[in-house]
């Protein structure tokens, strides 16, 4: 049994070197406030916005938002300005299900104004533009890591992305997870599809205000924890140095 506790993740947040952060509620989720990040200095570097933890039962998500945040670097602070959120779906996380404590999954109902987290944070985004996002996912279907992207300007890393963490693990091997709604571009790598606009944060955060987005999604099965965050860091690391001048 699986006991998590998200005063754990709020502990973590609080003791993150305070030269670079501002912890601070955003507004509430289910059951619990919801809690942001911000590191580095506002208009200072491109802004990143990273989200952890949408899905209560993918637990490799909020720990790699925790160790990245853990690792931020006065180099990186110069280069960027991260908006940081390791815990979307705090109910769902202490509960160990995908969907928040009223059964709903967040990642479905973007623009439903009953889901409480869809709410906090759509106004968390509301007028904001960021260069980057990352939005931490797992998949307990997955045989290995695969990932969605989306680019302005289709300048994909993805293909990149992908070869780097072949060092850590497989590649999933299917093709088309979610039939009709997966767009398959290469090798592990799918594409950010606009219907899901109205329905998933990924693309509702892209389309209402990122350059570039990337979703990585690491096998929860097969791969213990830690191996599953390294994953998600190799791919952080990886997008935030083409973006390191
Ligand atoms: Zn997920």
């Amino acid at each position: 049994m699986v006991h998590r506790q998200v005063a754990d993740v709020v502990s973590r947040i609080e003791k993150l070197d305070s030269n670079f952060h501002q912890p601070a509620t955003i507004g509430e989720a289910t059951g619990h406030p919801m809690w942001s990040v911000q590191m580095g200095e506002p208009g200072v570097g491109r802004r990143v916005l990273m989200t952890g933890g949408v899905h209560g039962d993918e637990p490799a998500s909020v720990e790699a938002v925790l160790q990245f945040l853990e690792g931020v670097t006065a180099e990186d602070v110069r280069h960027f300005h991260f908006d940081v959120i390791p815990c979307v779906n705090p109910s769902g996380y202490e509960r160990n299900t995908r969907e928040n404590a009223a059964g709903i999954d967040i990642n479905r109902s973007m623009s439903d104004d009953d889901v409480i987290e869809s709410v906090t944070l759509r106004k968390h985004i509301a007028g904001q533009h960021y260069d980057l996002f990352f939005d931490l996912h797992e998949d307990y279907e997955a045989t290995g890591f695969y990932m969605y992207e989306a680019e302005r300007q289709e300048k994909l890393l993805g293909p990149q992305v992908v070869e780097a963490v072949k060092q850590i693990g497989d590649i999933d091997s299917d093709e088309n997870t979610d039939e009709g709604l997966d767009m398959p571009l290469s090798e592990g790598l799918f594409r950010i599809n606009p219907a899901w606009r109205s329905m998933g944060w990924s693309a509702y955060a892209y389309f209402e205000g990122a350059e570039h987005a990337v979703l990585p999604e690491t096998p929860s099965t097969p791969w213990p924890l830690q191996k599953r965050v390294d994953a998600h860091l190799r791919v952080l690391r990886l997008v935030l140095d083409h973006y390191t001048p």
